[in-house]
C-alpha cells in the first residue's frame, strides 16, 4: 500500500504534455498501441512524430506589470521568466496541450507569483485592486477544464498565484486522526509523510503526482480509492481561504448544524472565491492489506448490476472499476505481453459464455486483514451470483502498475496526430445505462469524425456511480480546436440531456461554464454569483470561470 513516489519536482515538468520531461511511457507498449490505433482507423502509416515548439518559439508579449509592482513583488516570489509564464498559461486538457503544440495559445500571464507566505495575500489583494490586476490561483496545473485559463479583456494584466511553495505538512492530531497541511503540497509529499507515521489520506487521483491539496479542494477531486475513503470533500474537516474580503477559516469540528455549510460552499470554488492556503483532513491507519478481485462480464449492463449489488449490500470496496468492451479490449492489448495469451483469451471467453466483447472489472477491498478477507469473500460471491467470471488477480497488478503511467501515453498519441480526450459524469443507477447507450449511439450516428469511444465506471455509491469516457480519433490538422469543440459539445449534451452531472470530479472551469445553466436552476446560479460578488466585489479572482 505504500506508494513511496519521489517528491514532485515541478521544475522538471513538461509544459507541452504530462509529467516529467525525461520520463516516457513504456516505448514498446506505446508503439504497440499506436499501431493498433492506426489499424483501427485504417491508416497506412503513422503520422510522423511532431516536435513541440521550444519556449523560445512562443511569442510571449512583454509583461504589462508596472515597475512599481515588479519592484515590490520580485523579492516575494514574482517571476517574469518566459518558461514560468508559459507553464502557467494553461492546464493539461487536450485543448490546452494542442494549443501549446500548435503554438496557438493566445494569452500568457504577465507574471507568476510563487507565493512564499499566506500572509502576503492581503497586500496582494490590495495591490491587485489598486492596479486592476487579475489573479489566477494555481496548484499543480493538472486541471482539465480550463480552470487556470487566462480569460477576460485582452488588455487585462494577469498574475498567476502559484501556491506550491506552501507545501508543508503542519501537524498530525493522532487522537482525532487528522492532518493539517498547506494547500500547495503535492500528492506524493503529503502521502509519503503520512505513510511514515503509519497513516494514509486515501486520495489517489490519476494526477496524484502532479496535483496539489489546494487544487483537489478547489475542484472537488476524486481519487481511485474514493469508494472507501470518499471524494476530497468528504475528507476535509476544515479549511482556510483568503478572499479579497478577508480570511475565512471554517470551524474544525467533525460535524455541525450551524446553518448552511460554509465549508461546502467554498469547496469546489475553483479559485473564484479565494485562495485556499490550508486544510485539515481526516486520515486513516495504513491498511494492513489490500486485495483485488477481477472478473469479466458478458456485457456492460451485467457489470453495472454487479457493482450496484455490491454497493447496496453494505460492502465498501476501495477501488471499483468496470470497463466497457472497448476499454477492456485496449486494456488487454496493453497488459498482455505474450502473443499466446492474446490468442488464447478469446477461446476462454467463449468457453465461459462471455461472448466476443466481454467487460473487465476490478474491485479492491482494503483495511484490517480480517475486514479485507470478509469483504473479499462477499464480493466474490456477489460477482458469481451476478454472472461474473472470476479471473486471477494478476490483471489488477497490471492495472496498478500502469495507473499513474497511462497519462504519458496521451503524449505519444498526440505526437503522432491522434485526437484523445476524456470526460466524466455521475448519475443515479437508474440513469447510468441510458447515458452510456445514448453516448454510444450519438457517436455512432455522427459522421463528421472517425472516433473510438471507451468507457469505465469508477467511484461507486449506493445510489449511483461515475462514468468516465475516453474518445480517440484522428486529428483534423489545422482544425484541432474546432474538432475538439464539436466532440466536447456532442458528448456533454448527451450527458446533460440524460440526467448526468456536468462533472463528477473535474470541475467546471472555463470549458464547462456554458452548461452550468443546465446543471443549476437560475436562482441557484444567482446565489453562486452573489457569493462571488460578496467575497470578491472587484472580480479580481479567476474571472470567466464556473458561473
Ligand atoms: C492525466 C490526468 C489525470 C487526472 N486524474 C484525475 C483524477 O483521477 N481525479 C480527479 O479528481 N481529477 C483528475 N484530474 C484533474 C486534475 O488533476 C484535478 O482537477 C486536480 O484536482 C487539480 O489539482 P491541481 O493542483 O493541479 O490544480 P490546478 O490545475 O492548478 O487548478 C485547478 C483549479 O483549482 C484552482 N486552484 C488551484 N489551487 C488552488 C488554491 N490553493 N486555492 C484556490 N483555488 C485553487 C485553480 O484556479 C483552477 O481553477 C486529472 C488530470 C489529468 C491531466
Amino acid at each position: 500500500m505504500l506508494l513511496d513516489m519521489p517528491t514532485t519536482d515541478k521544475n522538471q515538468n513538461r509544459y507541452w504534455g504530462w509529467g516529467y520531461q525525461n520520463h516516457e511511457y513504456d516505448p514498446h507498449k506505446a508503439s504497440l498501441f499506436l499501431h493498433l490505433l492506426a489499424q483501427r482507423f485504417a491508416l497506412n502509416t503513422l503520422a510522423p512524430k511532431q516536435i513541440p515548439p521550444t519556449v523560445e518559439q512562443f511569442s510571449i508579449p512583454k509583461t504589462k506589470l508596472s515597475e512599481e509592482f515588479i519592484a515590490r513583488w520580485k523579492e516575494r516570489g514574482l517571476s517574469l521568466k518566459n518558461e514560468d509564464r508559459l507553464f502557467h498559461a494553461a492546464g493539461k486538457s487536450y485543448r490546452d496541450l494542442i494549443r501549446i503544440r500548435t503554438n496557438t495559445l493566445a494569452r500568457f500571464p504577465d507574471g507568476v507569483l510563487f507565493l512564499q507566505d499566506a500572509k502576503h495575500l492581503d497586500s496582494l489583494f490590495v495591490d491587485a485592486k489598486k492596479l486592476g490586476i487579475t489573479l489566477i490561483p494555481f496548484g499543480g496545473g493538472s486541471g482539465v477544464v480550463g480552470g487556470t485559463e487566462c480569460v477576460g479583456p485582452v488588455n487585462n494584466t494577469i498574475v498567476v498565484v502559484d501556491v506550491t511553495k506552501l507545501d508543508r505538512l503542519l501537524s498530525i492530531d493522532h487522537t482525532a486522526r487528522t492532518v493539517r497541511a498547506q494547500a500547495g503540497i503535492f500528492g506524493p509529499k503529503l502521502e509519503n509523510e503520512l505513510n511514515r507515521q503509519g497513516y494514509t489520506l486515501g486520495h489517489f487521483p490519476q494526477s496524484f503526482e502532479f496535483s496539489t491539496l489546494g487544487g483537489w479542494l478547489a475542484t472537488r477531486s476524486a481519487g481511485q480509492n474514493s469508494t472507501k475513503y470518499g471524494k476530497i470533500e468528504n475528507m476535509v474537516q476544515s479549511l482556510v481561504i483568503h478572499t479579497p474580503k478577508g480570511v475565512i477559516e471554517t470551524h474544525q469540528v467533525p460535524a455541525s448544524a450551524t446553518g448552511p455549510s460554509l465549508k461546502h460552499l467554498l469547496l469546489g470554488s475553483e479559485g473564484i472565491y479565494g485562495i485556499i492556503t490550508e486544510a485539515v483532513l481526516k486520515i486513516h491507519p495504513l491498511p494492513q492489506s489490500q486485495k483485488f478481485s477481477c472478473a469479466f462480464f458478458e456485457n456492460f449492463e451485467q457489470g453495472l448490476t454487479c457493482v450496484r449489488t455490491i454497493m447496496q449490500a453494505d460492502i465498501t470496496p476501495s477501488v471499483v472499476r468496470l470497463s466497457d468492451a472497448d476499454e477492456t479490449s485496449f486494456f488487454l492489448d496493453l497488459m498482455l505481453s505474450k502473443k499466446w495469451q492474446k490468442k488464447l483469451l478469446p477461446h476462454w471467453f467463449n468457453f465461459k459464455g462471455l461472448g466476443n466483447h466481454p467487460c473487465f472489472m476490478l474491485i479492491a477491498s482494503e483495511g484490517q486483514t480480517t475486514h479485507t478477507n470478509f469483504h473479499l469473500d462477499k464480493i466474490r460471491s456477489l460477482i458469481r451470483s451476478t454472472h461474473g467470471k472470476l479471473v486471477p488477480r494478476k490483471f489488477a497488478a497490471k492495472w496498478k502498475k500502469d495507473r499513474f503511467e497511462l497519462p504519458y501515453l496521451r503524449d505519444n498519441l498526440m505526437d503522432h496526430g491522434f485526437f484523445i480526450d476524456t470526460l466524466e459524469t455521475a448519475a443515479p443507477w437508474s440513469k447510468l445505462l441510458g447515458i452510456y447507450e445514448s453516448m454510444k449511439l450519438a457517436f455512432f450516428e455522427q459522421k463528421s469524425h472517425q472516433l473510438l469511444m471507451a468507457c469505465h465506471l469508477s467511484h461507486a455509491y449506493k445510489d449511483g456511480a461515475s462514468l468516465y469516457f475516453t474518445f480517440m480519433g484522428v486529428q483534423k490538422r489545422g482544425h484541432e480546436i474546432a474538432q475538439w469543440e464539436e466532440i466536447k459539445d456532442l458528448a456533454t449534451n448527451v450527458i446533460m440531456s440524460q440526467g448526468g452531472t456536468l462533472s463528477h470530479h473535474h470541475g467546471v472551469g472555463y470549458d464547462h461554464k456554458k452548461w452550468m445553466v443546465q446543471e443549476e436552476t437560475p436562482v441557484g446560479i444567482e446565489v453562486l454569483k452573489a457569493i462571488k460578488k460578496e467575497l470578491d466585489p472587484e472580480g479580481l479572482l479567476n474571472p470567466g470561470k464556473v458561473v
